[in-house]
C-alpha cells in the first residue's frame, strides 16, 4: 500500500475543507486509522487549534471506580451486583480534575489532550471529558457527577459538531445523550468524593449496537478521507434530534448483538431506577 504521510498541513487543509474552522469539536479517533501522522497525536491538537477550533474528547477514568456500597444500588442499573468483584477498593484514590489518569483505550489523541498544559477537564470521576481552545472552559465547566453529558450539552448549544476519525459509531458518546434525550436515565457506578467518602457518578451505558443508527444519521454526516483515515462529521444538535427521535420511537434501535447485555437490557427498559433505592 502506497505510504501516506499526514502532516499539520493535511490536517489543517482537511478541516477548512470540512467547514470546521473556528468550531468546538468532540473527537473520537484512533491514531493508527491515518496511516502515519508527522508529530503524532499532538500534531493533530496542534492543527485543530491552529484552525480556531476547541478540542473536546472523553476522558474516561475506569481507575477510580469502587465496587457498590450496599445503600447505592438502584436496580435496573445495567449489572448483576453478585457478580461484582468486592475486592480491591481500598487503594483506589479519589479522581480530581487535575488528574492525569485516562483509560487507555480512548487513544493517543485523548491522551494528549489530557496531558495538554491548561487543559480544562470535568468533574466526574469516571466519565470526564476535557478540552482545550477558546472554549474549553465553557464546555467543561457543567460536569458533575451527576450531570454526566454537559460537556456534550454545552457542544451542541454552541453549535459544535462530534468527527470520529477513523471509528465507528459504537465510538461517539453524543448518542448517550441521545438516550438521555429519549427518557433514558444514565447508568451509576462508584468512585469516591474528594473526601475519599463513596459517590455516586453517571455513565453511559453500552455503545456497540450504536452502529445500528447509521442510516438514521446519514442525512447528518458529512465525510473525507485523511490519509487512510476516514472522518465522519456530524453536527452536534442535529445528531440529538434524529437520534433521540428514533430511540423514542424505536428503543431497541440501539441494542448490541450480545442478547445478554444487561447494560442494552436495562437501558431498552429507561435505565436505574433512583427513587425506587431511595437515591
Ligand atoms: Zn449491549
Amino acid at each position: 500500500m502506497e505510504k501516506q504521510i499526514v502532516t499539520r498541513a493535511t490536517l489543517k487543509r482537511a478541516v477548512r475543507g470540512l467547514g470546521l474552522s473556528g468550531l468546538p469539536l468532540c473527537i473520537h479517533s484512533s491514531l493508527r486509522s491515518f496511516g502515519w501522522v508527522d508529530g503524532g497525536p499532538d500534531a493533530i491538537v496542534d492543527a485543530l487549534l491552529a484552525e480556531g477550533c476547541t478540542v473536546m474528547v472523553p476522558s474516561f477514568s475506569g481507575a477510580f471506580s469502587i465496587p457498590p456500597p450496599i445503600h447505592m444500588r438502584p436496580p435496573q442499573n445495567g449489572c448483576d451486583y453478585d457478580l461484582i468483584d468486592h475486592t480491591g477498593n481500598a487503594s483506589v484514590s479519589s479522581y480530581t480534575p487535575d488528574s492525569p489518569e485516562v483509560d487507555h483505550y480512548l487513544g493517543a489523541v485523548a491522551a494528549a489532550v489530557v496531558a495538554w498544559p491548561g487543559r480544562s477537564r470535568g468533574n466526574n470521576p469516571i466519565s470526564s471529558f476535557a478540552a482545550v481552545g477558546p472554549l474549553a472552559d465553557q464546555l467543561i465547566a457543567g460536569q458533575t457527577a451527576v450531570d454526566v453529558f454537559a460537556p456534550l450539552q454545552a457542544l451542541a448549544a454552541a453549535g459544535g459538531a462530534v468527527v470520529l476519525m477513523g471509528v465507528g459509531l459504537d465510538n461517539m458518546t453524543l448518542l448517550h445523550l441521545a438516550e438521555f434525550r429519549a427518557g433514558r436515565t444514565p447508568f451509576r457506578r462508584w468512585a469516591r468524593d474528594a473526601n475519599g467518602a463513596p459517590v455516586m457518578a453517571a455513565v453511559g451505558g453500552c455503545s456497540r449496537g450504536f452502529p445500528r443508527l447509521d442510516a438514521v444519521l446519514a442525512p447528518t454526516r458529512r465525510e473525507r478521507w485523511v490519509g487512510r483515515s476516514r472522518w465522519q462529521v456530524f453536527d452536534a444538535a442535529s445528531v440529538l434530534e434524529v437520534a433521540a427521535e428514533a430511540i423514542r420511537t424505536d428503543p431497541g434501535i440501539t441494542r448490541c448483538d450480545d442478547a445478554e447485555c444487561e447494560r442494552c437490557r436495562d437501558a431498552v427498559r429507561g435505565g436505574p431506577r433512583l427513587r425506587a433505592a431511595g437515591l
